[in-house]
């Protein structure tokens, strides 16, 4: 089964790592628009009062850790259509998000 999931902070990244914990052999593919996953968004309002330097510390688990868990994370990557009937997504990609013809089909799943 391939299953992909759409957003990667709280709860696009929680239902990741249910999933995986429920099952280990589904292929998930998590598509984030930005350039990080599980951040903590409560946190900005210190990090803008100044409370702590680095806004890297409100990052709870990074890419690289989920891929270690076997969930495969896509930066940068918006998801502009779904298609449920034919079973595919599409994406804009990296800094292109303003030309439609950059807009790929990105991702199947059958
Ligand atoms: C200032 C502040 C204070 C808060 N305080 C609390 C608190 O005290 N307690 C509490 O429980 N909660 C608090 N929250 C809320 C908590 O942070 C949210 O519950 C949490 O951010 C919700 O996460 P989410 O994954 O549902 O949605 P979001 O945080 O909105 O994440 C959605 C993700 O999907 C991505 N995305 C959206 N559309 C697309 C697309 N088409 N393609 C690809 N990626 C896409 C976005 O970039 C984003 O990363 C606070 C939030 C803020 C901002």
């Amino acid at each position: 089964m391939k299953l992909v999931i759409i957003g990667g902070d709280a709860a696009g990244m929680s239902c990741a790592s249910k999933l995986r914990r429920l099952n280990e052999n589904i292929e998930i593919k998590v598509f984030e628009k930005t350039r990080v996953v599980s951040y903590s968004a409560c946190g900005i309002p210190y990090y803008i009062g100044g409370e702590f330097d680095d806004w890297r510390d409100m990052i709870v688990r990074t890419p690289e850790e989920f891929r270690e868990s076997n969930i495969q994370v896509v930066l940068n990557h918006e998801v502009v259509k779904v298609n449920v009937e034919e079973k595919f997504i599409c994406t804009t990609w990296d800094k292109c998000k303003q030309a439609r013809e950059n807009i790929v089909r990105y991702f199947e799943w059958r």
